[in-house]
């Protein structure tokens, strides 16, 4: 028995499911999850002593790879001056300041601990300061776990969403409207059957839980315009794309600027920290300044602050978006060649350094061309990997990271492994 079985048999009797998330259980690719000992720069090392390269990256905020010395190091000092107070800090002014530099539709942002937190918070201001309770949200996109977002469509986009979670009340549920992404007709047309109803719309501007999918030229500011037509709050929920697929995120890169952002991850720096911000008139009705009540004993926490800090610092330059972006290219390009050289019918989904590689012809726009895919090759294809020493993420429908830690070798290493295993599954 391994030690990464010996530590699962031991954590499903004292875990659910053994985990602490449900997608690290290896649910959708079957087989043990890899418990990881420690990692530095692209590669992990199992709980059994075996490197691997990784392209989880902890689903997303190590834009740097594990354990960066300057993140390193800026925790270890802001561990000595204390781990928590409950009280304001320079840091957390600090913070605020630099994410207003790189997103300046923030002219104002509250920091949390968790994306759900802030999505969460987000829709709650959004709907005080409207007066409304609906919200717009895509089939295929995820804004956490707060009752709100635990919905799907139901048969077609006018249909009231049903809870997919038991938990969920109905009731809660049945004020999330969904739309096809990529879709602003859909969109329209919900607005149109619920006028002067909906709070907010809250998109992922890239999205990257049904694997990755750009959004469509003209997507983003159509729900832009329709939200100005309505006096609805326009949410970017940027958790995965903000600092990744630009220094500014996703708003940069397509030019749309939201009411609200939801900010996690890389923010972080691979510390507990997500933020929420965006126009002054609205992040204004938070409390204490406002009515809208919001809170948190570790909201700002020092280690996370620093280390949030120190990452945003290393990305200020846009050096690191210049080399993530060169190397990403190279390595989709080696990823069509293997799908070509193999015959395999598959597809891959790129902005800047999130990547997806879908079992289907493709082309992926929105939930539904997920139908076709291939889940079952796609576990076949990441145990093949794993055996070689390659992780990718343990589910078809997430996007893989490229991190500045990766080097040319590691890449070329991981494409070697891709095409060898391509051509046997
Ligand atoms: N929004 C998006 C777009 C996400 O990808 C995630 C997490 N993957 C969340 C919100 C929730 O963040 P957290 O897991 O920190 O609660």
């Amino acid at each position: 028995m391994s030690r990464s079985e010996e530590l699962f048999e031991r954590a499903r009797k004292v875990v659910p499911g053994g985990v602490n998330s449900p997608v690290r259980a290896f649910g959708a690719v079957g087989g043990t999850p890899v418990f990881i000992a420690s990692g530095k720069g692209a590669r992990v090392r199992d709980a059994d002593g075996r490197e691997l390269i990784d392209f989880v990256a902890s689903w997303g905020p190590l834009i740097l790879g594990h354990a960066p010395a300057v993140v390193e190091r800026a925790v270890a000092e802001a561990l000595r001056a204390g781990t928590s107070f409950g009280a304001p800090t320079a840091a957390e002014v600090d913070l605020a300041d630099d994410v207003r530099s790189f997103v300046p539709s923030m002219e104002m942002v509250r920091l949390v601990s968790s994306g759900t937190e802030a999505c969460m918070s987000a829709v709650r201001l959004a709907r005080a300061f409207t007066g409304r309770d609906r919200i717009l949200k895509f089939a295929g996109c995820y804004h956490g776990h707060s009752d709100t977002f635990l919905v799907k469509a139901g048969s077609g986009a006018l249909t009231l969403g049903v809870p997919s979670s038991p938990g969920v009340p109905g009731a809660v549920a049945a004020l999330t409207l969904n739309a096809r992404y990529n879709d602003v007709e859909d969109a329209r047309g919900l607005f149109a059957k619920h006028r002067g109803e909906v709070a907010a719309v809250i998109v992922e501007p890239v999205a990257g839980n049904m694997g990755v999918v750009p959004p469509r030229a003209g997507f983003l500011g159509g729900l832009r315009k329709l939200c100005d037509e309505n006096g609805t709050v326009l949410i970017f929920d940027e958790v995965i794309t903000g600092f990744r697929v630009a220094p500014g995120g996703a708003q940069a890169l397509y030019g749309i600027r939201p009411d609200l952002t939801i900010l996690g991850k890389i923010l972080g720096g691979g510390l507990p920290l997500a933020a929420f911000g965006g126009r002054g008139a609205i992040m204004e009705r938070l409390a204490p300044s406002g009515p809208v009540y919001q809170a948190g004993t570790l909201s700002g926490n020092p280690l996370a602050t620093a280390a949030g800090r120190a990452m945003l610092a290393a990305l200020k330059d846009g050096a690191v978006h210049r080399r993530l972006e060169e190397r990403s290219a190279r390595f989709e390009e080696g990823l069509r060649r293997a799908i070509e050289a193999a015959r395999v019918e598959a597809c891959v989904n790129r902005v800047g350094s999130m990547l997806t590689l879908f079992f289907t012809r493709g082309p992926v726009t929105d939930l539904d061309s997920l139908s076709g895919v291939k889940t079952d090759r796609y576990a076949r294809f990441f145990h093949a990997l794993l055996d070689r020493g390659v992780y990718f993420p343990p589910a078809q429908y997430e996007a893989f990271f490229i991190s500045d830690a990766h080097t040319d070798r590691d890449l070329d290493q991981a494409l070697a492994a891709i095409r060898e295993v391509l051509g046997s599954i």
